[in-house]
């Protein structure tokens, strides 16, 4: 088998009005496909996400990285020695890689290798790393920061995920620890004490300020604070980890088994959180998450469900993955434009299923993607 062609397709779906974290303020969801085609006539895809920000999107970098230096490398190979290829892949990105876009752009052509692979063996991918059950158990993720009105909205958002029957939901933090700590409890006294409440704060504090608020909201049984402080801040992970009765996660924003191994070997978070679509794809996220078994870790996903519910599936340790329901800006497009995996198009008591495709499943709706495509190459 040998690869012939690969494609790349962008395409971006302004939301209708901007959402905000503690880090960024996002306009809209923006797509990237990358199609591996075979001279068997099996095709694999893989995806990525952007922040989007329209014409300003890292998506466009992605792009250029995967069609310039990865698809040279890839013409000719046999597609499925996906390991050999994610070696080849990195060391032929080392000058400008190892972190950020070229991993990035390694990884969703990794997520389209394993696909690949399903289809040839007509096997879905949950079912190819062993998995053993497709239920999935998710927590609802969301809680932006909203204008004046911020407190209700997010109460209402929250209690609206637990009467739907989710058992966990997260909600942002990360502006003022004092105005947090007010969010923070008002969500608690409405979804009441059985429901766990996750935080995150998308790297906005130093770890003085996150310790300051892990303080205020200690009595209020926090599941996990989640990127307190910028991923480059290692002693500030270990310093709370050493002293925060609240765990602390992060990983969404770190690459490879190589960040990782600092992560999990100093202590310096109690939750791993790899995103397939940036570690470094299924590939790097299943080595991590062994890594992270070692040291009695749990290993939980970021975003990105459509393909992460293949690997959950897969994971002994990882006990849920974060989910965004339909209702939320973030998700709208991706749950319409992916109509399949059907599994996860809406969750049920919490849980979602992963798909009994071979491959991961993954079915777009022809005229949304016709109708948000801004870029293709042949
Ligand atoms: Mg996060």
């Amino acid at each position: 088998m040998k690869i012939t062609n690969v494609k790349t397709t962008i395409l971006f779906a302004p939301f209708p009005e901007a959402i905000a974290d503690a880090a960024r303020t996002i306009g809209g969801r923006d797509v990237l496909l990358v199609d591996i085609e075979t001279d068997e006539g099996i095709t694999g895809t893989g995806i990525s996400t952007g922040l989007g920000v329209a014409s300003g999107s890292e998506i466009h970098i992605i792009d250029a990285i995967i069609l310039q230096a990865l698809k040279p490398m890839l013409l000719g190979q046999d597609p499925l020695l996906i390991d050999h290829l994610w070696s080849l892949l990195y060391k032929g990105t080392l000058r400008f890689g190892r972190r950020g876009a070229a991993i990035r752009a390694i990884s969703s052509v990794d997520i389209a290798l394993w696909d690949l692979l399903g289809k040839k063996a007509g096997l879905p991918v949950y079912r190819l790393l062993g998995g053993n059950s497709r239920k999935v158990r998710v927590y609802a993720s969301g809680g932006f920061y909203h204008g004046d009105d911020d407190v209700e909205k997010l109460v209402a958002e929250m209690t609206g995920y637990v009467r739907d029957g989710f058992t966990a939901v997260k909600m942002k933090v990360g502006r003022d620890p004092i105005q947090d700590a007010a969010r923070v409890r008002a969500v608690r006294e409405a979804i009441g004490s059985d429901v766990e409440l996750l935080l995150d704060a998308n790297e906005a504090w130093d770890a003085h300020t996150a310790l300051r608020f892990i303080d205020r909201v200690a009595p209020y049984d926090i599941y996990w604070l989640e990127e307190p402080v910028a991923p480059d801040d290692l002693d500030g992970y270990v310093k709370l980890s050493q002293r925060s009765p609240i765990p602390i996660a992060a990983g969404e924003n770190e690459y490879t088994k190589y960040g990782f191994k600092e992560l999990i070997a100093r202590n310096a978070v109690s939750v791993v959180q790899p995103d397939v679509t940036r570690v470094g794809g299924i590939t790097e996220w299943m080595k991590v998450a062994h890594l992270a078994e070692a040291f009695g870790m749990p290993c939980v996903t970021h975003a990105v469900s459509e393909v992460h519910v293949s690997v959950v599936a897969a994971a002994s340790n990882a006990p849920m993955m974060e989910y965004f329901t339909h209702a939320h800006y973030l998700q709208a497009f991706m749950t319409e434009l992916f109509i399949a995996p059907a599994g996860i198009r809406r969750a049920e008591g919490g849980y979602v299923y992963a798909s009994e495709a071979p491959g991961l499943g993954l079915e777009l709706d022809p005229q949304l993607l016709a109708r948000y495509t801004v870029k293709v190459s042949t």
